[in-house]
């Protein structure tokens, strides 16, 4: 989900007359007022003539019209547990869906991705579009999905399984309407996402045999309409202090595990971290010991360091390594006459590696002039999502929302409302897609 609202996309701000001529009415119907009319970039332009391509009005039209169909298949993959690691049957789900649409080629990788391909008209760009699978939630979660009028409620039920029905509603209507695109489209629902799952899925297609292949990736991700052009790294260690030791008044005199952490705490509080860019640090759990009076052998706690910034996140890093080395080596220093050991142990337990997509790069302009082209607003963002794992490697990457508007993402009580006009999600990402690929 997006954590950060950083800048503003044209969207509806700028939309000329022309753009939405023709376009199926309820777009236009539903328009707000305009603002005074620039004339359309090169770029817009051609994102204008995308969206008056017949196949493309008619995919338009379906998607607004069968828009029953993408709820029930985001209901329907939603009532099927997905816990980290065990996404499994929701995966083999999507692959029957995928299969069901006509798209060719798929199949699980063996870290548990369904892939599917749809082949354009002509050579082209290949374009890698998701969702995630897992959820936050784990085994034994209640998963049915409650209805009320236009809103849903169910764990999961915005946060990603908007994003899978609108990958699925987009491929579909790609091939339904035998859309001419160039190049080919990757069809994709990826394991590991949350936290947990530290971005395996992903990180697992940039290793595999598809990684030099992939020339954009679009995850879709999170509901209302953003683009999410910034990834925020992270790096979370488990740090453990260890000693012998022993009783309070017998054995006074050693390092104390928990004094050494204590120590290092007080570092950690006093980190310098910039704004520009972002960078933060959170000792987020403490634990230890057994009783008042005894010296603990063992003191733990869970460190999250984050930024934007993949430079500014391994320059805090390097800083809190040193912290911990140098909290050790001063609790020692307090027992000079002590042999007991006091040992450094970190765990890590997630990097997401930081990146960002320029504003300036096609694949966000080309985001962007899709919304203005359909009167709908979309801010630049910033969050963690899959798209850090090309960003990080400086390949053209973006998070979109899927449309609606979705409540309490990671509760129990999340909820997703598609109001009137939900059918605009898969109906944006759709035009983003055709207008990086290109239709003839
Ligand atoms: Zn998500």
């Amino acid at each position: 989900m997006p954590l950060v609202r950083r800048s503003s996309g044209a969207g509806s701000l700028l939309a000329p007359l022309l753009a939405t001529t023709l376009l199926p009415a309820a777009l236009i119907a539903q328009s707000p007022a305009r603002q005074p009319a620039r004339p359309a970039t090169p770029l817009e332009a051609t994102l204008d003539r995308t969206a008056q391509h017949p196949t493309v009005v008619a995919a338009f039209a379906a998607l607004e019209r069968d828009n029953a169909w993408t709820l029930d298949t985001q209901v329907g993959l939603c009532e099927i547990p997905a816990p980290p690691f065990k996404e499994a049957a929701r995966a083999a789900a999507f692959r029957d869906r995928l299969r069901e649409l006509g798209v060719s080629n798929v199949r699980i990788d063996g870290e548990g991705n369904v892939i599917g391909e749809v082949r354009g008209a002509r050579p082209g760009p290949t374009l890698l579009l998701a969702g995630h699978l897992d959820t936050v939630f784990p085994e034994g979660t209640n998963v049915k999905v409650r209805r009320d009028g236009t809103k849903f409620f169910g764990p999961g039920i915005g946060d990603d399984c908007r994003g899978l029905a609108v990958v699925l509603a987009v491929a579909k209507q790609m091939i339904t309407q035998k859309v001419p695109f160039a190049g080919r489209l990757l069809v994709v629902g990826n394991v590991g996402e949350e936290g947990p799952g530290n971005l395996r899925g992903t990180r697992a297609i940039y290793s595999g045999p598809l990684k030099d292949s992939i020339d954009l990736f679009i995850s879709v991700d999170g509901t209302g309409f953003g683009i999410t052009n910034g990834g925020v790294g992270s790096n979370r260690y488990r740090v453990h202090f260890k000693g012998p030791g022993g009783h309070s008044y017998g054995a006074f005199g050693m390092p104390n595990p928990i004094h050494a952490m204590g120590r290092a705490i007080a570092k950690i509080a006093d980190l310098e971290a910039t704004t520009q860019p972002k960078v933060t640090f959170n000792v987020g759990i403490v634990g230890g010991g057994t009783s008042v009076n005894s010296i603990p052998f063992e003191a733990t706690m869970e460190i999250d360091l984050r930024s934007e910034s993949a430079a500014a996140l391994a320059e805090i890093d390097a800083r809190l390594q040193k912290a911990l080395r140098e909290a050790v080596v001063e609790e020692k220093a307090r027992w000079p006459q002590s042999r007991a050991a006091l040992d450094l142990v970190i765990d890590t337990m997630g990097l997401r590696p930081a990146g960002t997509t320029p504003d300036s790069s096609l694949i966000v302009r080309t985001a962007l002039a899709a919304a203005r082209t359909l009167n709908v607003y979309t801010p630049l963002t910033t969050s963690s999502t899959d798209a850090n794992v090309p960003m990080a490697l400086k390949r053209p990457a973006i998070t979109l929302d899927g449309g609606g508007v979705g409540r309490g993402a990671h509760s129990l009580d999340e909820s997703y409302d598609d109001r009137t006009d939900g059918y605009k999600g898969p109906q944006y990402v759709l035009l983003v897609v055709l207008g990086l690929l290109g239709v003839k």
